[in-house]
């Protein structure tokens, strides 16, 4: 029996629907829907116009309708009568392939067929700064090495804790919060679960805090490097396949075969991945950074994993899961488990060997690596190495042309900017 979003209005008292869609770029897009119209939508959805949103979609093109998943309803928090729902997109009676939820699930389908279930956990870090922009939100943070400082954190009590409470109330399991390495920056952890509805969450979550930042007249943001000083906003995912019930990664004290081949996989398609994991011009002044204001940067560089190290790609903290560190605050919610499925499950399908685990500080050490692959230097580069890239072309086969498309596009506007430092370098040649 479905649920009834009408009868479930008028039980929990939700005047207003949103009915949201998270877009190729990762924008929240949405219709704020009253309740009376509520059960029509959830039967054909809201309409949108595609081309409006960063889908690769024309003005000629039919109606898009985003149709809601009841099962991933959300009562905002902070406005109770306000009720927030996931949408999948449709056009012309099917599904829209090159679309991130539609994405996901089809990992999702493919890795079920093989008997597996993904579980994912994400870290989204983000910076509470004024609402201009232009300059962290406390002033009075300014420790070299700020991470865990207990009195800016206590500074942002209020915040942090509406925000937690709201994850509480809404049965996520949050179980810390933290101010992390560099100076504004906040990170907030809830419990592992099933891949889609991580990414639900983090779709949510980001909504939130941004929503709950701008109430107590202050921003948040996720861009991956804000300051270029200062360690930029990570998003790093822990990963775990489950098969019957237990996790398949677990096997003893050591990692399983299966979780081998996934790291395998995720290697192999390293360059390719980081298109989505780092998609902005902007992800890459913090892949490949000098070392910030703090000492690390705590982004990778190399197509490398490890054991409970953070200096690598890859690091497999406990013999239960992994965690992928490649990806920023800027990945979309949705792509980021896709392609990391994706990636992985041809790992596992194909054997992939993840070659020797590299058990040494990949800051101060990294010569040592030998040669291994390094991570794209920027967005050009990686949009090339994803085009390039068969297994995902395979895996997201209408996905990725949109999506390489869309920023080739977006790679092409931000070269027709003239910077400051062009000038100060050039205008005497
Ligand atoms: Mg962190």
């Amino acid at each position: 029996m479905s649920i009834d979003l009408a009868a479930v209005a008028r039980e929990k008292g939700i005047k207003y629907f949103l009915i949201s869609y998270t877009d190729l770029f990762g924008s929240q897009r949405a219709k704020l829907v009253p309740a009376r119209a509520i059960a029509e939508m959830q039967k054909n959805g809201a309409g949108f116009a595609g081309f409006a949103t960063w889908l690769d979609m024309s003005p000629a093109d039919p109606d898009l309708f985003a149709v809601p998943d009841p099962a991933s309803l959300i009562q905002v928090p902070w406005k109770k009568e306000l009720g927030w729902l996931a949408a999948d997109l449709w056009m012309a009676g099917k599904p829209v392939e090159a679309s991130p939820r539609n994405a996901l699930k089809a990992q999702i389908a493919k890795a079920a067929a093989l008997g597996y279930q993904l579980k994912s956990g994400v870290e989204c870090e983000f910076f509470l700064i004024t609402p201009d922009g232009n300059s962290l939100s406390d002033p009075a943070d300014t420790q070299t090495k700020p991470c865990y400082d207990e009195q800016a954190l206590m500074r942002r009590y209020d915040v942090i804790t509406e925000i937690c409470d709201a994850m509480i109330d809404l049965g996520w399991n949050p179980y810390q919060n933290d101010h992390e390495d560099a100076n504004g920056q906040f990170e907030m952890n809830w419990h592992y679960d099933d891949a889609l509805l991580t990414a639900d969450r983090m779709a949510f979550f980001k909504f939130m805090v941004k929503s709950v930042a701008e109430k107590h007249g202050m921003r948040a943001t996720f861009m991956p490097k804000p300051f270029i000083n200062l360690t930029g906003n990570g998003c790093h995912i822990h990963l775990s396949l489950w098969k019957d019930g237990h996790n398949a990664f677990e096997a003893g004290d050591d990692i399983s075969p299966v979780a081998k081949n996934f790291i395998g996989g995720l290697l192999h398609s390293a360059p390719a991945l980081a298109a989505i994991t780092n998609p902005t011009v902007n992800s890459y002044k913090r892949i490949n950074a000098p070392r910030t204001n703090s000492g690390a940067t705590w982004s990778p560089n190399s197509v490398t994993w490890t054991g409970n190290n953070r200096t690598h790609m890859i690091r497999v903290p406990e013999p239960n899961r992994l965690e992928l560190r490649l990806a920023d605050g800027a990945v979309n919610p949705y792509l980021l488990p896709a392609v990391a499925l994706a990636a992985g499950m041809d790992g596992v399908v194909n054997g992939r060997d993840p070659g020797p685990r590299m058990d040494f500080n990949m800051y101060t050490e990294g010569e040592k690596v030998g040669n291994v692959p390094k991570l794209p230097l920027n967005l050009l580069d990686a949009i090339r190495a994803l085009e390039a890239s068969p297994v995902l072309a395979e895996a997201l086969p209408e996905l990725i042309p949109a999506y390489t498309k869309l920023k080739y596009a977006e790679w092409n506007d931000y070269t027709r900017h003239l910077t400051e430092w062009e000038r100060a370098n050039t205008l005497d040649c």
